[in-house]
């Protein structure tokens, strides 16, 4: 029986490219999304060509009710969940000053809380499996913070707390859990920025170029891996140096 990964929001960016290259190891895929629309239909698809299954789970994953659904839905479907990654963010960003509250608690619902709900729903299934790799998508900003992303940071830095904790709580039943942070990644995220200012930031970069989802993707092949089975509580900055 092949293994089962879950992965949040991955109809585009990290989250496809991470779908991508575990179903590239095999893995049947249970794909989380928001809306139904052609990105997801082209995910499911590219995902399919690798000859694996791809179970489509609507969630918003700032709904604790949603994501208890969708994770039931995973684990009846294939009997088992052995990955997580939680993937599924946004930014909303802007000065303090300015900054709403709407826009505050909106990123930390869904980057942070959105984190909590689905682990908190997967986590029976592999504490009963005496099995599992929980993946949380951080970023290098919460560690080091940055200006208008007070709520972005705030979330990823919570995400680091989390990870190192429940990486303590469920050590001992072979569950492991990491945090991968990366840097600057060419998506639909980054994709909302000038032209000048990506160059900027890119020759900022010890390794002078964006990231790709796909180096964020080889990552989490590598934490799923046994290679990487004595790693657990740590964060991997996958930032071409961004921050050292
Ligand atoms: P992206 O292209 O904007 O993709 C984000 C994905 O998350 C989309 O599929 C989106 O679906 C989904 N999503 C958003 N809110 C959701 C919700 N409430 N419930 C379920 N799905 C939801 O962004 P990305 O660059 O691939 O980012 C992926 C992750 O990497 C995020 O956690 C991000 O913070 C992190 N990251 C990115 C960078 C970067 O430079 N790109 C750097 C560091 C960390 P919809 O179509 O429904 O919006």
């Amino acid at each position: 029986m092949s293994k089962v990964a879950l992965i949040t929001g991955a109809t585009r960016g990290i989250g496809k490219q991470i779908a991508l290259k575990l179903a590239k190891q095999g893995y049947s895929i249970a794909l989380n999304y928001r809306k139904e629309n052609e990105e997801l239909i082209n995910a499911k698809k590219e995902i399919e060509a690798e000859n694996v299954e791809c179970l489509c789970v609507q969630g918003d994953v700032s709904s604790f009710e949603e994501c208890e659904r969708f994770v039931k839905e995973t684990a009846e479907h294939f009997g088992t969940i052995d990955v997580l990654v939680n993937n599924a963010g946004i930014t909303k960003d802007m000065l303090l000053m300015r900054m709403k509250e709407e826009d505050f608690r909106q990123v930390i619902d869904i980057n942070l809380v959105g984190t909590f709900n689905v682990t908190k729903s997967v986590i029976p299934y592999m504490m009963k499996a005496r099995n599992g790799r929980i993946i949380n998508i951080s970023s290098v900003v919460g560690i080091s913070g940055n200006a208008g992303q007070t709520n972005y940071a705030a979330s990823k830095a919570g995400i680091i707390g989390f990870t190192k904790s429940l990486a303590k709580e469920v050590a001992s039943r072979n569950i492991l859990v990491n945090a991968i942070a990366p840097g600057f990644i060419e998506t639909s995220m980054t994709d909302v920025l000038k032209d000048e200012i990506k160059e900027e930031i890119a020759k900022a970069i010890p390794l002078k170029r964006m990231g790709t989802a796909e180096d964020v993707a080889n990552v989490v092949k590598f934490l799923t891996s046994e290679e990487s089975s004595y790693i657990t509580g740590q964060v991997l900055h996958v930032d071409g140096g961004m921050l050292m």
